[in-house]
């Protein structure tokens, strides 16, 4: 049994078993794919103190640096269920994939989130063949090439303005009749001259030729007409999806299903605990993640000296 038993290997999941396992405590960290979102990543350079960084490198000196404690590593274990303590103080059970059961007297969520996906044929078959996630990472492929973002709230406005410093030309496709973003980032991108902006657009294909990307095809919402985009790149920007799918009815969560946690990382039930991007906390960083995985820890900690067992 484990007195710390994290769920997710990103930097949430991280900090949380090196934070944990520093107080000797039997320390635990179950995780899909060891490294999260951060193996995905190309550069970083907001990690404060590392000026630049890319994912792969961060992933392996996060895992170093977890391997530096007495952390048992379950790497490629999906968790499915979590069937919490039948008495406060008592040992919470998940289930694995693979037909395992962990029990352990707190548990850390940090199961992250991935890109919401558009849904629409094409997007599959041309992802990373000209349909992208991450402005950052890939925007440089597009160089002087024609671009849609696809979503209008303010991760979408911040990429394509962002984009339209990279790129020929940005078109991008806002579902609903307006945009969602901060004012200050809509005015920003109607002052860019590369930059078309359409309204009450529903993307309903992306299309190509040769394996690549070569347009998309919307329609108009408000005249029922379908158009083509000749462009070589779509950005799909409409938002976050997070990991919790396995915690619903189990556990509290928002409307958005991000794990509700307070400013100690408590959960709905005693002795469970959350951080990252697969909570409520604002702003889905690394740095935002490693301090909440750290915070979730401590108050697991915390919990374990005032529960006694049994
Ligand atoms: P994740 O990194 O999402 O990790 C989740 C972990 O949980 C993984 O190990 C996953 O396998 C595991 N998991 C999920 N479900 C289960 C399950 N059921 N059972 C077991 N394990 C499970 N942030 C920055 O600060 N700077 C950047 O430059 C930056 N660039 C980014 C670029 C890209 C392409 C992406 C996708 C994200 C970027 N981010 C960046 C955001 C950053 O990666 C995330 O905020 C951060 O990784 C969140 O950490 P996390 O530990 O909460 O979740």
């Amino acid at each position: 049994d484990f007195e710390v038993l994290v769920i997710g290997g990103g930097p949430a999941g991280s900090a949380a078993a090196i934070y944990a396992a520093r107080k000797g405590i039997a320390t635990g960290i179950a995780a899909e794919r060891f490294g999260g979102q951060v193996a995905d990543t190309m550069g970083i350079e907001n990690l404060i103190s590392v000026p630049y960084t890319e994912g792969p490198k961060l992933v392996a000196a996060m895992e170093q640096h977890v391997n530096e404690y007495d952390v048992d590593i379950m790497n490629m274990q999906r968790a499915e269920k979590l069937i919490p303590a039948s008495q406060p103080g008592g040992l919470h059970e998940v289930r694995l994939a693979n037909g395992a059961s962990l029990k352990s007297r707190t548990v850390v969520l940090s199961t992250g989130a991935r890109w919401r996906q558009l849904g629409v044929p094409g997007e599959e078959e041309y992802r990373n063949k000209g349909v992208a996630y991450c402005p950052h990472c890939d925007g440089p492929l597009f160089k002087g090439k024609r671009v849609a973002v696809i979503g209008g709230g303010n991760s979408g406005v911040e990429a394509a303005i962002d984009l339209a410093g990279i790129v020929g030309h940005v078109t991008l496709i806002e579902f609903g009749a307006e945009m969602r973003a901060d004012e200050v980032l809509q005015k920003k991108l109607r002052s860019l001259s590369n930059v078309e902006i359409i309204t009450s657009g529903q993307t309903t294909e992306i299309t190509g030729e040769n394996g690549k990307v070569n347009g998309l095809i919307y329609t108009d919402r408000n005249t029922g007409e379908s158009h083509q985009v000749a462009l070589e790149g779509v950005f799909v920007q409409i938002g976050l999806v997070p990991n919790t799918e396995w915690l619903k009815g189990d556990i509290e969560l928002s409307q958005h299903g991000e794990i509700i946690v307070n400013d100690r990382n408590e959960t709905s039930i005693p002795g469970v605990f959350a951080a990252g991007d697969a909570t409520t906390v604002p702003y889905k960083q690394i740095v935002i993640s490693m301090g909440e995985g750290s915070k979730a820890a401590l108050s697991a900690f915390d919990f374990l000296i005032r529960n006694s067992a049994e």
